[in-house]
C-alpha cells in the first residue's frame, strides 16, 4: 500500500468532529478483507509473520531517515519489537518503534490498497478456499491478516518527529474509526482483540514458538514478556522482556549456519509469499567491490508479473541497514520475478534510485547477480529437472523476453529454454535445445522449428509431414513471443534456427540446388494451378514436404509470421500486405484426380477449396467462410450424384 493514494478513494462519512470519523474502507480493501479471513484460516498463525515484518520494516524505514535527521531517535535508540499478551482478555500487542504513521498515514496505509490491478485480482479469485489461500499468498496478505484472529484491532501510531498520535480501530467489516490519541511513544502499536478460537494466541510458549519459526532472522530483537514475569508473584512489576529470535539479519551469517526452515522463512518476510521459494542463492563477494546477495525463486508466478510498470526488484541495504524496497537496478527487467536482497558495503548510505541509475558500480554487480540467477537456474536444471519444469511452466515466457534481449547472456538463456517437440507425445513435456542437439539425425546441421498459435495447431501442421517422414525432430513454439523470440536469435551452438513455414526449406542432405532444378523445370499443373490463385498467393510450386496432405502455404523468407502480423496490427502498425506461397503434393490422390480434371470450372472450384483447407491447417480461417462451404458442398453433391 501507499501513500499516493488520496481520501477520495473512500467514500468518507461527514466527520462529527476533527478528533474522531468514521471512515470506510475503499471497495477492493472490503473485498479483500472479506476474503483473506475466509480463505486463510487453516493457516492463521501467519498473521504474526505480516505484523512482525511490518514492525522490522517500520524500524528500517527510520534506521535509514535517521542517518540524517539523527533527532528522530533521540528519545529512544533502541530499536525493538515487544509482544504483550492477556489470556483473559483475550489480547496481543505488538509495538515497535519504528517510524510510525501520521493520522493521514493511517487512513491511507490502512484503509485502502493502492496496488494497481487489485480489483482485477479479486476478481480472479474463485470462491474455494484453497485456491484463493494460494492466489491471495501471491499477492501479499499484510497487515489486514490480522483479522484473520481478531475481531477487531486497535492500531495506535505517532509518527517519529511529529506530536500528535492517532488511534486507528475496526471491526474489519465495512468501516474503520480514527481519533487523535494522546501520550503515544515513537512508532506504531497493533492491539488484537483475539477471537474465542482464536485464543491460543495469548500464550508465552505459542508466541515464542510461531516467532521463532516465522521471524527468527528479523534483524531487531522481538521481546516477549519472559516465562517468569508470567507468574503471579510478579503481577504489579513491569514484565521482564526476554529476546525470543537471534535479531542478526539472516544473510550476514554463514551458510552452512543457517538452516532451509529459516531461508524459507526469510523468503517469506521478503516476498511476502504463502509457499515457500522454489530455491535461492546466498553469496559473499569480496574484492574490489564487497556485497552479499540472497536471491529466491518463488514458486508460482505473482498476477501481476506482466505488468511491466509495476514496482520490482530487490530490497537494498547498505552495510546492513535498510534503503529501500524495489530496487529494479539490480536485476535486468526479465528477471523481474525474482526476490531477495542485495547488501552492499561500498555505496553511501543517502545513495538514491537516480544515482542506483548512473553508477558503475551498480552495473557490475547487476550483471554478476544475473550471472548467478542463470547459474542458479541451470543448476535447478540440471540436478532437479521436475522442478525445473514447474519454474518453466510459471516463468518460462519471462525468460524468454531475456533471451530476445539479452544479448550477454544470450547462450545461458537458451540453454535454459524449454519447448514442445514433435518428438515427445507428452503434451506437458518440454525440451531443452541441448537434448535436441543430441536427437539431431546424421548430416543435420540446422535446429527446425515452428511457431504456431497453439500447441495442437502446431502438431497437427502439414508442414511437419517430412520430418516425420524422415525422423527429424522440430521444436514446437506456441506462446504469443515465440515468433519475436525465434527472428531475434539466430543460432545456437553453431546450429542455426531454421522455420519450417518458410519458402526455401533446405532437409539434412540437401544442398539447396534441388529447389532451383524444381523451379526451372516447366510443369504445366503449376501453371494452371497459379492461374487460378493470382490474387491469393505469391508463388505456387511442387512441394517436397507434403507426404500426407494434398497441399499447404508457406512463407517467403522475410515475410512476417501470422503471429508477429497480429501484434504488429494489434499495436495500430500499417503493414504492407503480403501473399504465401502455395505447394501442392503431386503424390496425392487429390491432386492427381485435380491434374486430370478437363472441366477448367471444377478445376477452380476445387484449387480453391484447397487453398482454404490450407489456410486452415496454418490456424486461419478461410477469407471468406461462407464461399468456401458453398464450394465445398457443390463439389460433395457432385461426388454423390457421379
Ligand atoms: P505492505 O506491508 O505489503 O505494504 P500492509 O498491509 O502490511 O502492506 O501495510 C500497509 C502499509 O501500512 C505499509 O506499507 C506501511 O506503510 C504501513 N504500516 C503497516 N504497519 C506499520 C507499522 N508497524 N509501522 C508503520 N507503518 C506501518
Amino acid at each position: 500500500m501507499s501513500t499516493e493514494q488520496s481520501k477520495d478513494q473512500i467514500d468518507s462519512a461527514a466527520p462529527s468532529s476533527v478528533e474522531a470519523e468514521t471512515l470506510g474502507f475503499q471497495t477492493e480493501a472490503r473485498q479483500l478483507l472479506k476474503l483473506m479471513i475466509h480463505s486463510l484460516y487453516s493457516n492463521r498463525e501467519i498473521f504474526l509473520r505480516e505484523l512482525i515484518s511490518n514492525a522490522s520494516d517500520a524500524i528500517d524505514k527510520l534506521r535509514f531517515k535517521a542517518i540524517e535527521h539523527p533527532e528522530l531517535i533521540a528519545d529512544d535508540a533502541d530499536y525493538a519489537i515487544t509482544l504483550g499478551f492477556d489470556a483473559e482478555a483475550r489480547t496481543l500487542s505488538l509495538s515497535d518503534n519504528g517510524i510510525g504513521m501520521t493520522r493521514q498515514e493511517v487512513i491511507d496505509h490502512l484503509g485502502t490498497i493502492a496496488r494497481s490491478g487489485t480489483a482485477e485480482f479479486i476478481s480472479q479469485l474463485t470462491g474455494d478456499q484453497q485456491k484463493d489461500a494460494a492466489l491471495i499468498g501471491q499477492f501479499g496478505v499484510g497487515f489486514y491478516s490480522a483479522f484473520i484472529v481478531a475481531d477487531e484491532v486497535e492500531v495506535f501510531s505517532r509518527a517519529a518527529g511529529t506530536e500528535q498520535g492517532t488511534r486507528w480501530c475496526s471491526s474489519g467489516e465495512d468501516t474503520f474509526t480514527v481519533e487523535d490519541a494522546a501520550d503515544l511513544p515513537r512508532g506504531t502499536r497493533v492491539v488484537l482483540h483475539l477471537k474465542p478460537d482464536a485464543s491460543e494466541f495469548a500464550d508465552g510458549v505459542r508466541l515464542r514458538s510461531v516467532i521463532r519459526k516465522y521471524s527468527d532472522h528479523i534483524g531487531v530483537p522481538v521481546r516477549l514478556p519472559g516465562e517468569a514475569s508470567e507468574d503471579a508473584e510478579n503481577e504489579g512489576d513491569a514484565p521482564k522482556l526476554e529476546v525470543v529470535n537471534s535479531a542478526r539479519a539472516l544473510w550476514t551469517r554463514s551458510r552452512t549456519d543457517i538452516s532451509e526452515d529459516e531461508y524459507k522463512a526469510f523468503y517469506k518476510h521478503v516476498s511476502h509469499d504463502f509457499e515457500d521459494p522454489l530455491t535461492w542463492s546466498h553469496n559473499r563477494v569480496e574484492g574490489k567491490l564487497e556485497y552479499t546477495s540472497l536471491l529466491f525463486v518463488p514458486k508460482r508466478a505473482p498476477f501481476d508479473l506482466w505488468n511491466r510498470e509495476i514496482p520490482r526488484g530487490l530490497k537494498l541495504y547498505v552495510q546492513r541497514v535498510f534503503i529501500m524496497d524495489d530496487a529494479e537496478q539490480f536485476l535486468p527487467l526479465y528477471l523481474r520475478f525474482i526476490k531477495g536482497i542485495v547488501d552492499s558495503s561500498d555505496l553511501p548510505l543517502n545513495v538514491s534510485r537516480e544515482i542506483l541509475q548512473q553508477d558503475d558500480r551498480i552495473v557490475t554487480i547487476r550483471n554478476a547477480l544475473t550471472k548467478r540467477v542463470l547459474s542458479m537456474l541451470q543448476t535447478m536444471a540440471d540436478k532437479e529437472p521436475e522442478e525445473y519444469q514447474a519454474f518453466w511452466d510459471e516463468f518460462g515466457e519471462v525468460l524468454k523476453e531475456g533471451a530476445g534481449e539479452d544479448f550477454s547472456n544470450r547462450d545461458a538463456l537458451l540453454k535454459l529454454l524449454r519447448t514442445a517437440s514433435t518428438h515427445d507425445a507428452d503434451p506437458q513435456k518440454r525440451v531443452s535445445l541441448d537434448a535436441y542437439l543430441e536427437r539431431m539425425v546424421e548430416g543435420q546441421d540446422s535446429i527446425y522449428y515452428l511457431v504456431a498459435d497453439s500447441l495442437e495447431g502446431a502438431k497437427s501442421s502439414p508442414l511437419l509431414e517430412v520430418f516425420r517422414d524422415r525422423g527429424i525432430e522440430v521444436l514446437l513454439f506456441f506462446d504469443r513471443i515465440d515468433e519475436w523470440l525465434m527472428s531475434s536469435i539466430g543460432e545456437y551452438d553453431g546450429k542455426s534456427f531454421v522455420d519450417v513455414t518458410r519458402a526455401d526449406l533446405k532437409l539434412p542432405g540437401e544442398d539447396g540446388k534441388e529447389d532451383e532444378e524444381d523451379e526451372a523445370a516447366d510443369d504445366p499443373l503449376t501453371e494452371r494451378i497459379g492461374a487460378v490463385l493470382t490474387e491469393q498467393v505469391d508463388k505456387v510450386r511442387r512441394s517436397k514436404r507434403l507426404k500426407e496432405s494434398p497441399a499447404c502455404l508457406v512463407l517467403g523468407e522475410f515475410d512476417l509470421g501470422p503471429q508477429m502480423r497480429r501484434i504488429m496490427e494489434a499495436s495500430g502498425q500499417q503493414l504492407p500486405s503480403s501473399k504465401p506461397q502455395f505447394e501442392y503434393n503431386p503424390d496425392h490422390p487429390l491432386i492427381q484426380r485435380l491434374e486430370a480434371e478437363p472441366d477448367e470450372d471444377r478445376f477452380g472450384e476445387l484449387v480453391l477449396v484447397l487453398f482454404d483447407q490450407a489456410r486452415l491447417a496454418s490456424g486461419e480461417l478461410p477469407e471468406d467462410a461462407g464461399a468456401y462451404v458453398d464450394r465445398l458442398n457443390r463439389l460433395l453433391i457432385t461426388l454423390l450424384s457421379d
